[in-house]
Order: C-alpha cells, then sequence, then structure tokens
C-alpha cells in the first residue's frame, strides 16, 4: 500500500501557493526570504528550493544528493525547530540529530518517511536527540501503514545512545513489534560523562527490538560506518550506484564541544567509480559500434574494439568530465575542529557548521557552551576549503533580514576562498549538491 504523503502534510504545508517562486517565499514561522537574496546567496538560489513551492529552477539538476534542512534552530528558539537534517539520494534518506520536534519538520518537508534507512547521532544533549524515541514510534507506523512485516533502522552515535531509547521506550512501555532498530555506539570516544551529577557506569538496559552494536575507533581517531562494496563486474557497478544499494564512504569523528559529552561529526562521499555518458559517434570513430559493450564502458570498464585489435578505455569516449564524487559533512556543536575530523572534511561540498554565537560575545561563552559564531565558521572552512558553508543551530537571537545579514557577513570576513559560499539553511530549506558539483562561475539556468 502507497502512503498518501499529502495525508501526512499538516494544513499550512498544503496551502501553500503552488506559483510561488523560491525568493518570495516565507519559511513558516520564520523570516522572509527577500528579493535581495538575504538568507539565499544569489549564487546558491539555482540550488536551494523551499519545502512546499513547486519549483522547477531545479529540474535540469540531478537531485540525487540533496541536504534538507528540517530544523535549524538552538535550543530556546521560537522561531525555528531544534536541530535536524537529512540528505537525501533518491530512494534513500539519512537523518542527522533528531531534536524535539523532527516529526512535525519531517512531515511539512519533501521527505519520504517510509525511505528512512539510517540515523546519525552527533551527541546526547537533548536539542539533538529528544526527538528521537517519538520519531521511532512514528517511523513504525509508517511500516505499518506500508504493511511492511518488518523493517530495520540503524542508528549510530556517542555511547549511550542505547540506553537513551531503551530507557525512553520501556518507561513509556513503547513495544517495537514492526521496527528493528540496531543502535551502533562509537566506541572509544574521548569525552564521556564527567559532570559530577552524572552516574558514570549505566546497567545495561534492554527492550525487545533494539539490538546493541558498537564499532570501534580506527588508529587514526576516525570511525568507520560504512564503505562501499568492492565493483568488479558491469552489475555489481549496477547494483552499487542504484539508489537503493548505494555505495558510500560514511565515517565519523570526534569534535570539541563539551567535556561533559561526546560529540562527533558525519562526512559522507560516494565513491569514486560513476557511470560516465558514451559519445556514440567517438566511438563508432575508433572502431566500436553501438552494443552491449557501451554498458561497460558506462560503468568506467574497458572494452575491446569491435574487430578485437585494441582495448579501448571509458575516457577515450565519455562525454564531458567524470561525475564527481559528492561530500557532505555534518559537525556536531563544537567551539573547536580537531585535526582527524577536518581532514575528512576537506573538499566537502557542503558543510553544516554551528552558528550559535554572535562575534561579540562568542570569547565569553565559548568555554561555558561550547559553541561557536558564524566568525569561528568562516575561520574553520579556509582551512578545509568547502564549497557551500551552510550555517545551522541558529541562536534565537537571529530573528529578522538585519541579523541574518550580519551573521553572513561575519562569516564572510573571515573566509578567504573565493569558491565557498556561504547559506544561512533556515527550517525547510534544501539544497541540491549537482551531480558535477556546485559550480559558482557559470550562470545557472534559472526559469524568469
Ligand atoms: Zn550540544
Ligand atoms: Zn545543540
Amino acid at each position: 500500500m502507497k502512503i498518501d504523503r499529502r495525508s501526512l502534510h499538516s494544513t499550512h504545508s498544503r496551502s501553500l501557493p503552488k506559483s510561488a517562486a523560491v525568493s518570495e517565499f516565507q519559511v513558516p514561522g520564520t523570516m522572509r526570504i527577500d528579493e535581495a537574496g538575504v538568507v539565499l546567496h544569489p549564487d546558491l538560489k539555482p540550488y536551494v528550493r523551499v519545502s512546499g513551492c513547486t519549483d522547477d529552477h531545479l529540474a535540469h539538476l540531478d537531485s540525487g544528493f540533496t541536504v534538507a534542512f528540517l530544523g535549524t534552530g538552538a535550543s530556546l528558539s521560537p522561531f525555528r525547530s531544534q536541530t535536524s537534517s537529512a540528505l537525501r539520494m533518491g530512494g534513500k534518506t539519512f537523518l542527522f540529530d533528531a531534536g524535539d520536534g523532527v516529526q512535525r519538520q519531517l512531515m511539512m518537508s519533501s521527505v519520504n518517511l517510509g525511505e528512512i534507512e539510517k540515523i546519525f547521532i552527533t551527541h546526547l544533549h537533548g536539542d539533538h536527540v529528544f526527538g528521537l524515541p517519538g520519531l521511532l514510534l512514528f517511523l513504525q507506523v509508517i511500516a505499518s501503514v506500508q504493511q511492511l512485516e518488518d523493517k530495520t533502522i540503524q542508528i549510530y552515535g556517542p555511547v549511550g545512545l542505547h540506553n537513551f531509547i531503551a530507557t525512553t521506550l520501556s518507561l513509556g512501555a513503547a513495544e517495537l513489534k514492526i521496527l528493528r532498530v540496531e543502535v551502533y555506539e562509537l566506541m572509544g570516544g574521548s569525552c564521556r560523562w564527567r559532570h559530577p551529577g552524572v552516574q558514570k557506569n549505566f546497567s545495561e538496559f534492554r527492550h525487545r527490538g533494539l539490538i546493541r552494536k558498537s564499532i570501534p575507533k580506527n588508529a587514526d581517531g576516525t570511525w568507520t560506518i560504512m564503505t562501499p562494496p568492492e565493483v568488479n563486474t558491469v552489475e555489481e557497478a549496477e547494483r552499487t550506484h542504484s539508489s537503493r544499494y548505494r555505495g558510500l564512504y560514511i565515517t565519523a569523528a570526534e569534535v570539541e564541544h563539551t567535556p561533559k559529552l561526546q560529540c562527533v561529526g558525519y562526512v559522507v562521499e560516494e565513491p569514486k567509480t560513476q557511470s560516465i555518458n558514451i559519445d556514440s559517434e567517438k566511438a563508432t570513430s575508433i572502431g566500436l559500434k553501438p552494443s552491449r559493450k557501451y554498458k561497460a564502458l558506462k560503468w568506467g570498464f574497458p572494452v575491446l574494439s569491435d574487430d578485437e585489435s585494441r582495448m579501448i578505455q571509458p575516457e577515450e569516449v565519455m562525454i564531458g568530465e567524470k561525475g564527481k564524487p559528492r561530500k557532505l559533512a555534518i559537525l556536531g556543536d563544537c567551539y573547536a575542529v580537531p585535526q582527524v575530523m577536518a581532514n575528512l572534511c576537506r573538499g566537502a561540498d557542503v558543510i553544516l557548521h554551528e552558528n550559535t554565537l554572535s562575534e561579540e560575545n562568542s570569547d565569553a561563552k565559548v568555554m561555558i557552551g561550547g559553541h561557536s559564531s558564524a566568525a569561528m565558521a568562516g575561520m574553520f572552512v579556509n582551512e578545509v576549503n568547502p564549497h557551500v558553508l551552510a550555517l545551522v543551530h541558529h541562536s534565537p537571537t537571529v530573528r529578522n533580514a538585519s541579523s541574518v545579514r550580519a551573521r553572513i557577513a561575519e562569516a564572510n570576513r573571515q573566509i578567504k576562498r573565493k569558491g565557498t559560499r556561504v547559506l544561512f539553511a533556515d527550517d525547510l530549506m534544501e539544497l541540491v549538491v549537482p551531480r558535477s558539483g556546485f559550480d559558482f562561475n557559470a550562470s545557472m539556468v534559472t526559469k524568469e
């Protein structure tokens, strides 16, 4: 049975004007995105959409790697939902953090709820995780509507995550009947409960349907969550690149937040092998007429010419350039990013970095709250050269266009690299990462 997604959307979402352009749209409960592109950087407009709008600016872009900003507020924000974002990959969705209100945000977004397979938690502060138990039960309802007999969700995060979910579900007498939840804890982190008022050693909790697993820390300080399978045949390449079985590199490493809690960031990267388009005229001219061999070339395998006199390499007959693997880095709350994490972030298409403090109050609050400012985010990206710095986890004081403008300016004052753009991400925006990566010098096709 197919879920009627419209029935899951709120009245507010359904009533959005279909013809509204991105630049005229008012994000529910937040600020207006004005014509001057205060919130959306002008160069980013072709890539950014707001859920609920029908917008075919993006029709020409591959949407197989789209970052959906579900909640972009720090705690105590009356204007934004608490932290959560998603990576949509055409048939498969990963969720990052699940702050309070995540169910509502998901229902208002374009995320297909039945496609959520993995959830990544950066740390156990409430504004990143208190929406998780309810979300799991909600996903169980979705699975039941889909008439699934069982469904597995994998969750990754710091040690303590299993017990958090187990106790919350147990105390609420919530049963996992359809959903099987595997919780992978990242072992060996440098920060664990050190708060004097917090118990250090917890008992092992059990809850039916919840399976506790662990991932050891690598010698280089990272955690390997997923690597793409080795590809030796055309069939394996097709299978690995299909949306359902897509192979990816997913790695985690720690960031510096508060000594009380382990906090990590996650990096998701596509494999280097990507399919290419074949120039049939060129292929024919060098001795390879259209045949099943084109399929092998498309997936990067050399083939024999028709007269079997030589091998033809994919690079000889491809149109354009080989697709660049896309990379997303999501940092948990932080006041500093250690070198191990910075190395993982290098060259990312998009980095999500917090924006809790303002420039003038950052010094005093950094060590207390373990947070950073837009200026600190700007300084960090100089080190790792991403294409887009997406500011998230906004302070509640950022509530109008001028304060948004001020935060973007703070970041831009620090950024030395010309090819990096700052996006002030707000609730329910989506950023499409094109197959070929961002090109801020090319004029994007936009529909008037
Ligand atoms: Zn935090
Ligand atoms: Zn937070």
